[in-house]
């Protein structure tokens, strides 16, 4: 086992060098603030921080499973050892260029990632920095994790670590898997009034679909922060018409991965049921996009002390990791795939929409850019601390199997 002051050496090398790059990382994020792109077209922003990274020493894989934004920037050690990862987001969104602060994401893991290559130098393992384009899901590297995850990319990366904007410190909170069921009922046209007998209404299906999915909510698990939202996109073409055609569509989410899938089952139930009522066809599609977040306690736990080392009221752990998941993130999909956790900095005041115009300016005040240093220093810090504390790894590993 390594000595304390070996490790707190190491971290203070670290945070020295986010101090030091401070410059080229508030300059990446203005960058990428004053040139928002839309998932899958990042170009400018992949440039942009993939020539930093070179510059650092790294060396950069582009354009990785087809997807022409997407990299992996590598550092080696001294020797063969484990592999730990900073995730980069970079897309904007439509109207509200970063509203959702990727600027700041991609500054960080790029300061973290160069940070931490300085720090190993005498220490086996490697550094990786990963470019995960169209968080949002534009474009066809849309969820570009789950293709990765998807892919085995991360199965043989030990650790994983990043932050995301928002207007309170918190690490470790949990995320909403989410999927959709897609259902087309076909019927029979035929005079509403004249020869109803002889059409198969899809509308009755769909609605009655819609409602017996409704009525699944009384079942549901109470620990398992469901969430089902649907519309109807087609129910007919004029009311002297039975319908012989209707299209609903179901968002499902959850914050349990194999719950989710059994609750997509039922749903997609709900429509076989009602078209067999109905004596209508039916054709069923659901997939799951993006996996929950599986919360990885002692990976958490180091990255919330390297928060908390630094001053900032960072919410206690134990609170994060139980409170109730709003969103979700293709990050769940690695998470999924190995020890990951996630972190949010405070970049603007409680009550800040996210998603909004607001949160994109925040992200470059001195408020939004020190709180990207105080949370690049923090991910910087755990990354080294993963490679020199192999028994970090291991629990995160043997938490990992055992949840
Ligand atoms: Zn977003
Ligand atoms: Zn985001």
């Amino acid at each position: 086992m390594i000595a304390l002051s070996k490790l707190d050496e190491i971290k203070k090398i670290v945070k020295e060098s986010v101090d030091e790059k401070k410059p080229i990382l508030v300059d990446i994020a203005r960058y990428l603030y004053e040139n928002p792109e839309l998932g899958s077209e990042e170009f400018k922003a992949f440039e942009k921080i993939t020539k930093v990274l070179e510059d650092h020493d790294f060396k950069v894989e582009k354009g990785i499973f087809d997807m022409p934004t997407a990299f992996v920037a590598s550092y080696r050690g001294k020797s063969d050892g484990p592999k730990v990862a900073v995730l980069c987001e970079y897309d904007a969104l439509p109207g509200v260029g970063h509203g959702c602060g990727h600027d700041l994401i991609a500054a960080s893991a790029v300061g973290a990632g160069i940070a931490a290559s300085q720090a190993i130098g005498e220490l086996a393992g490697e550094v990786l920095v990963i470019g995960t384009p169209a968080e949002e899901g534009h474009g066809p590297s849309g969820g570009s994790k789950v293709i990765m995850a998807n892919k085995g990319f991360f199965d043989d990366i030990d650790g994983v670590v990043m932050l995301h904007p928002a207007t309170g410190w918190s690490v470790g909170g949990q995320s909403l898997g989410v999927g959709k069921v897609h259902m087309t009922f076909k019927g029979q046209t035929s005079h509403a009034a004249a020869s109803p007998h002889m059409g198969r209404n899809a509308l009755n299906a769909a609605t009655l679909a819609y409602m017996a999915t409704h009525m699944l909510r009384q079942e549901a698990k109470r620990d398992a922060n469901l969430v089902i939202h649907g519309i109807i996109t087609e129910g007919g073409l004029a009311n002297n018409i039975i319908p012989d055609r209707a299209v609903l569509d179901f968002g499902v989410r959850s914050s349990e991965e194999p719950y989710l899938e059994e609750m997509l089952e039922k749903v997609a139930r709900c429509g076989e049921g009602a078209a067999h009522a109905m004596g209508v066809e039916v054709e069923i599609t659901k997939n799951k996009f993006y996996a929950s977040m599986k919360v990885n306690i002692p990976l958490v736990k180091a990255l919330w002390q390297n928060y908390k080392d630094q001053g900032v009221p960072v919410r206690d752990w134990k609170e994060s990791t139980t409170a109730m998941p709003r969103a979700s993130t293709d990050y769940g999909n690695v998470s999924q795939k190995t020890p990951s956790t996630g972190s949010s900095i405070a970049i603007a005041p409680p009550g800040t929409p996210g998603h909004s115009i607001q949160l994109a300016e925040a992200s470059i005040t001195k408020k939004g850019l020190d709180a990207m240093i105080v949370g690049t220093k923090a991910l910087g810090m755990t990354l080294v601390e993963m490679l020199i504390r192999p028994e970090l790894l291991k629990e995160a590993k043997e938490y990992f199997d055992s949840n």
